[in-house]
């Protein structure tokens, strides 16, 4: 490779207005991360002292909200069973974009230990879209702040998309939930 076209390859890409907004955009959404506070599972024991003095998450930027329409991150606490699924679902909907879904404990995972429970979700990942998990059962307030962290990481990135996921697979997510829920009487809060 020529000297010259050494220079002209390690150069940065040259960002369209447009995608520079976006960037500043994505990094002021990353410092102020509003949290629905809406307990699924056991794991939501684990919200009052991560965002309480002892490790005070507001100093990140983490704070609670009590409605879905102002908040942009909903936490999944724990196991879902189907009847909450629904309430989670009409939350998300709810939401304004852009929002995020952070899945916390093993439950959110794979089921956890109710793996083979007739009532309780596996795979969340096929309702609503998660964009991080933090692992544990059940996981202590300095591994949810470090999830946050890897989410405040995904948005500056531009790689926490569930949301745009959601959109564009509209009809795949939502034969996914009326095939596990029966009876599915939910307003269509989308668009
Ligand atoms: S992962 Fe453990 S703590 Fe969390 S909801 Fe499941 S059983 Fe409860």
């Amino acid at each position: 490779m020529k000297e010259k076209d050494y220079f002209l390859d390690d150069r940065p890409k040259k960002l369209s207005y447009s995608e520079v907004w976006e960037k500043f955009f994505n990094w002021a959404r990353a410092q102020s991360l509003w949290v629905i506070a809406y307990g699924t599972g056991c794991g939501s024991i684990e919200i009052p002292p991560m965002v309480t003095s002892r490790f005070d998450a507001e100093r990140f930027g983490v704070s609670t909200v009590g409605t879905p329409r102002q908040a942009d991150v909903l936490i999944i606490s724990g196991y879902l069973a189907v009847k909450t699924l629904k309430r989670v679902i009409r939350v998300y909907e709810q939401m304004q974009s852009p929002k995020y879904v952070v899945g916390l404990g093993a439950c959110t995972v794979n089921g956890g230990m109710y793996y083979d429970s007739y009532n309780t979700v596996n795979l969340v990942d096929l309702y609503i879209p998660i964009d991080v998990y933090v692992a544990g059962c059940m996981p202590r307030p300095e591994a949810i702040l470090a999830g946050f962290a890897q989410l405040m990481k995904k948005i500056k990135e531009g790689r926490a998309d569930g949301w745009k996921q959601y959109i564009d697979n509209l009809d795949k997510y939502r034969k996914n939930q009326e095939k596990i829920i029966k009876n599915w009487k939910i307003p269509n809060y989308n668009w």
